[in-house]
Parts: structure tokens; C-alpha cells; sequence
């Protein structure tokens, strides 16, 4: 057994929890480091702590017992092995505030704060997400005060309340007797130093509310939802602390000609019966510009053709994506009287048995 936790606490190994706590108690209010400045005390009051929560509560208790270790103790957490209620009053509470008086266990030292991150939506065009772009973007965030350099004023020198570190020790009535804790210090935020001449045009705060303008350069390939972090951009930090990050948001709008699907595009391209029955080569749109398209015969409608390497740029595999076009087969609003002539004597070569005429069948088609 490493420890022998119930000599720790003075008390036999048949022990109540009642006699356990109550020897606990005693034991914390001796040694507690803040009333008991001998050397070693902090050492032993932490013993202490450590074979309570070994102790203090049966399921622990037992697990010591058994295997001569607290399960709950390991780390020298000793928090966990409390359970609140215990002492009908809220015991986690109670070891918060005491054990800020050591060093590492609470009682941080609060610095000047880091300055927020700024989220700035912006919407391209498709193209600039081809290509690639540089935008300027304009907004508000705070920036350093130059009067006071983000000092927040004139003759910053040590927190005559703290002394320089920050936190300040107060006292509290607890069943357990008079205890210290330590607190961030009011006077100053936790900050160590106070500023005797406040700054007029930042109130202090070391910084003030700006115009920023700024370059953004958007990679190809760049999609609605990516951001692009830019470091340091966001707002100022307090009393020059580190500034934020800004973070732009993408939106690709909608384009009239492509729709995009991840990498590929579409676009949808108008065919007449007449292109389609016996192909053609035609003229079709790139984001790059035109590009010329080999239109088989006997082509369907909705039909895709696929140009390589015509999509977007692809940030994942720095390929470019494809092109599909689909064609879409368009029958004729209007004919003349020989071309209509020219349609009845091909529906006459063909298995089409017309019930109505060819056309006035036509007619209703598009009158519905
Ligand atoms: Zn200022
Ligand atoms: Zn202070």
C-alpha cells in the first residue's frame, strides 16, 4: 500500500465517515496554508485533501481498501472524489476558493484580453472563382488608438492596490473557519498596471472603432462556404494585446450560363430537331470563353458532352474539373408553308400515322 491514508488522517481503519469527516476537518482548518504559514504545511494539507477524497465517500473507501488505491485520487484530483451534498452545503464551492490560493489551481492572473475575430461575408462571380481574383473589402473593427499607442494612456505604472501581481487575496466565513482566496484584483482587471492619465479618444480602452480597407486575394477554385483566414486582421486587442483574426466567407453567386457541381460545371445548350437528326459542330460557352462542341447525328435531347479540364479549379486535387453540356432539342414554334409541306411528306415516309393532321396536332400541343 503506498499510502496509508487512514494515519494520514489519524483515524482507525474501522472508522465511521462521520469520524473521517470530522478528523478531515480539524485537519483541514490546521494545515490549511493560509492560516498556517509553517513550512511544509501546503505539503501536509495536501495529504490531507488527497486521503479525504480517498476516504470520503464509501465507493472510494472501498476501491482503497481493496486495492490500496483511490481511483478517484489519481492525478491528485481531489475533486472528484467529493460528492456534493455530503455536508449539505455546496462543498465544490468551497474548494474552488480555496484552492485558487495555490499557484496553477485558479486564481489566473486575467491579462489584457485578445482582440475578437471578424467574420466579413463576401460574394463573387463565378468567374472570379475561375480565375482567381483580388478584391478590396472595407469595414469597421477596432484598430490601436494611436494617440495612446493601445497603451490606453499616459503614465501606465504598477497597481497600487496589487502591487504589480494582478490578484488580491480576500477572506471568507466558511464552516471550516476564516479562509483566503484569491481573486483577480478590481482595481486593475488582473492586469498588474494601471493608467494614470486615461486617453481621451479611446477612453482608455486603448482602442478605437476604424475604417480598415483591404486587399483580398481569392485562390481559384474557391467555393460558397470556404473561408480565407487572414491573421492579425480581425479587431485590436486590449491595451495591445494580440488583435483577432478575420475570416472571409465566401459566396460564389448564381451564374446565368453554368451551374456549378463541385468541380464540373453545366450548361445547358439549345439544339435544333434539324442539328440534332444529323449532327453539326457548334459553338458552345466556356467560363474561358467559346469552345467548339462536335455534335454527333441522331442526337437526343438532354444528352451530355463532356469538355475535359473545363470545370474549376480544384483546391483538393489542383486539377481542373469538366465541362458538361447538355443539349437540349428544340421543335419549332414556327414553320413556313414549305417546310411544313416538306415535315407532311416525311411524316409520310415515316411509322408515324398521323390521327389528326401532323400540325394541328402540333397546334394543341403548344395551346395547352
Ligand atoms: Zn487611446
Ligand atoms: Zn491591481
Amino acid at each position: 500500500m503506498a499510502k496509508d491514508y487512514y494515519s494520514t488522517l489519524g483515524v482507525s481503519k474501522n472508522a465511521s465517515q462521520e469520524e473521517i469527516k470530522h478528523a478531515y476537518k480539524e485537519l483541514a482548518k490546521k494545515y490549511h496554508p493560509d492560516l498556517n504559514k509553517a513550512k511544509g504545511s501546503e505539503e501536509k494539507f495536501k495529504e490531507i485533501n488527497e486521503a479525504y477524497s480517498a476516504l470520503g465517500n464509501e465507493k472510494s473507501r472501498q476501491q482503497y481498501d481493496t486495492f490500496g488505491t483511490a481511483e478517484s485520487s489519481a492525478g491528485g484530483g481531489f475533486h472528484s472524489g467529493f460528492q456534493a451534498g455530503n455536508f449539505g452545503f455546496d462543498f465544490s464551492d468551497f474548494f474552488d476558493e480555496v484552492f485558487q490560493g495555490f499557484g496553477g489551481m485558479g486564481g489566473r492572473r486575467r491579462g489584457p484580453r485578445k482582440g475578437q475575430d471578424l467574420q466579413y461575408e463576401l460574394g463573387i462571380d463565378l468567374e472570379d472563382a475561375f480565375h482567381g481574383a483580388e478584391k478590396t473589402i472595407t469595414f469597421e473593427k477596432y484598430a490601436v488608438c494611436e494617440h495612446c499607442k493601445g497603451l490606453g494612456g499616459t503614465n501606465v505604472e504598477q497597481c497600487p492596490t496589487c502591487h504589480g501581481r494582478g490578484v488580491v487575496q480576500s477572506t471568507k466565513q466558511t464552516v471550516f473557519g476564516v479562509f483566503s482566496a484569491t481573486t483577480n484584483c478590481p482595481k486593475c482587471k488582473g492586469e498588474g498596471a494601471v493608467v494614470k492619465d486615461s486617453c481621451k479618444y479611446c477612453g482608455g480602452e486603448g482602442k478605437v472603432v476604424k475604417e480598415r480597407k483591404l486587399h483580398v486575394k481569392i485562390p481559384k477554385g474557391i467555393d460558397t462556404g470556404m473561408s480565407i483566414r487572414i491573421s492579425g486582421e480581425g479587431e485590436a486587442g486590449e491595451r495591445n494585446a494580440p488583435a483577432g483574426d478575420l475570416y472571409i466567407i465566401l459566396k460564389v453567386k448564381k451564374n446565368s450560363t453554368f451551374e456549378r457541381k463541385g468541380d464540373d460545371l453545366i450548361a445547358a445548350v439549345p439544339l435544333s430537331f434539324i442539328q440534332a437528326v444529323f449532327g453539326d459542330e457548334i459553338e458552345v460557352p466556356t467560363v474561358d470563353g467559346k469552345a467548339r462542341l462536335k455534335i454527333p447525328a441522331g442526337t437526343q435531347s438532354e444528352t451530355m458532352f463532356r469538355l475535359k479540364g473545363k470545370g474549376m479549379h480544384s483546391m483538393r486535387t489542383n486539377e481542373s474539373g469538366d465541362e458538361f453540356v447538355k443539349v437540349r432539342v428544340e421543335v419549332p414554334l414556327k414553320l413556313s408553308k414549305k417546310q411544313k409541306e416538306i415535315l407532311e411528306e416525311y411524316a409520310k415516309h415515316s411509322d408515324v400515322s398521323l390521327q389528326k393532321g401532323f400540325f394541328s396536332k402540333l397546334k394543341d400541343a403548344f395551346s395547352k
